[in-house]
């Protein structure tokens, strides 16, 4: 029988009243003759809920309990849900990640999925059961509980997809599929019907938060077919596919919006070999992801150096950078938490020249400040202030999209 992998967000399962609906819509895919496994998020708003009691507490919360924490907006959910399908006759049963060991490894709020042990669901499925399965949670090899980060439960359905050797993984949100950009910002927005793994991964990494990146990492290793579509209607959405040729004729696929990043600056550093190693080093270890950095030689033979990091963890790089200092000899450090990072996505930019030039040039007319660039081969992103974000996102889906 067909296996079906279906993902609920955050707004599908927002209220009791939606929690019905997806109950529905499960009952009929078992109804239509497939096995069915659901991962779900957390009821909209609970993970952010969570997350802010740990920090009335504590600045910087203790990882492992605050994953214990958050792990919480997921239990809630499977539980609801399974009660929804058993009410109306459709056998169900949750699970939450450590009871079919999802094993990760022992990176809080982060972790990465090693292993998934199939047996308890392969045997509930085969009673004609739905397995109800929590999203965005784990437990590593010493029984801790862990969380994959946020957009997390996205990773959880696809890697169970994986494991489970799925026919599809459907991922249900409150967006008809992947747009061309984000179609709360600029109503122009088109659905694409399918979408290359590496320009999702891409449209992922720079803050098309439809999919959690490492979903999409997943995905493409391990060639699941995934079907990004709405909650609310029938409609067929988007499908993440090999690239085929017909894609390169498009420059540009997605415009992109990331305001979840903090930019921090070490004033005057000396330029000299191993500084950035000495920085960055430790940074590592912390696990936190520098995404982009800038380095600026002066005359005098220091530099500022700039880089960002998620804004989430950049209070915990910012005491690394501050213990740091004294060993780099830095003259002083600047954050500023009210960026954003636009980038446009195609992979049509390994074939065509003059991407970058057209997306500054657009950016001048909108007289908007430049603060970083990154390319790689098919993305070109940009730093700049949060405030003008909207705007340039518009702008440039305006220029190359529309
Ligand atoms: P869920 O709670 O279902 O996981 P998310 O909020 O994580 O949903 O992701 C869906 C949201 O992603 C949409 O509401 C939309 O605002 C945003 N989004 C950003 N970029 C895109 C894009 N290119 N296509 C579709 N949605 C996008
Ligand atoms: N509940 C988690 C979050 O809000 C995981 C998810 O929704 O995918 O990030
Ligand atoms: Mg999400």
């Amino acid at each position: 029988m067909a296996l079906l992998v279906q993902k609920y967000g955050g707004t599908s399962v927002a209220s009791i009243e939606r929690i019905k609906q997806v109950a529905a819509k499960v009952a009929a895919a078992k109804r239509a003759g497939k096995d069915v496994v659901v991962v779900v998020s957390a009821m909209a708003g609970e993970t952010n809920r969570l997350i802010a009691l740990a920090q009335e507490i504590s600045k910087l919360p203790d990882e492992r309990e605050k994953d214990v924490l958050i792990a919480t907006g997921e239990q809630v959910t499977v539980a609801l849900l399974s009660l929804a399908l058993k009410e109306i006759g459709q056998p169900a049963r949750s699970y939450l990640g450590h009871q079919v060991r999802i094993e990760t490894d022992n990176a809080y709020g982060k972790a990465c999925i090693l292993s998934i042990d199939s047996t308890k669901i392969v045997e509930a499925l085969k009673t004609g059961e739905v397995v109800v399965i929590a999203g965005f949670q784990g437990v590593d090899e010493n029984d801790n509980i862990t969380t994959l980060g946020r957009g997390g439960s996205d990773t959880s359905a696809v890697a169970l997809a994986a494991f489970l050797n799925a026919d599809a993984c459907e991922i249900y949100s409150d967006v008809e599929g992947v747009f061309t950009t984000d179609p709360r910002i600029c109503p122009d927005a088109r659905k694409l019907a399918k979408v290359s793994y590496d320009e999702m991964i891409e449209l992922a990494s720079t803050g098309a938060k439809v999919l959690e990146i490492r979903s999409v990492e997943f995905a493409k290793k391990f060639a699941v077919p995934v079907h990004v579509r709405s909650t609310f209607t029938e409609l067929e959405g988007t499908w993440l596919v090999e690239e085929d040729d017909s894609m390169s004729d498009v420059l540009v696929s997605g415009v992109a919006c990331d305001k979840n990043e903090a930019k921090i600056t070490l004033l005057r550093v000396p330029d000299r070999p191993g500084l950035a190693a000495q920085l960055f080093g430790p940074i590592a270890d912390a696990h936190i992801v520098v995404d982009m950095i800038i380095q600026n030689a002066s005359e005098d033979g220091t530099t500022d150096m700039t880089f960002t990091v998620p804004k989430a963890d950049h209070q915990k790089a910012l005491a690394i950078v501050e213990r740091a200092l004294p060993a780099v000899h830095a003259k002083g450090i600047k954050v500023d938490t009210e960026i954003a990072k636009i980038s446009v996505v195609g992979v049509g930019m390994r074939t065509h020249a003059g991407v970058a030039a057209k997306m500054f040039e657009v950016l001048a007319r909108e007289q908007i400040n430049i603060q970083m660039i990154s390319t790689s081969e098919i993305k070109i992103s940009v730093v700049i202030a949060a405030q003008h974000a909207d705007q340039a996102v518009r702008a440039l889906h305006d220029a190359f999209i529309r």
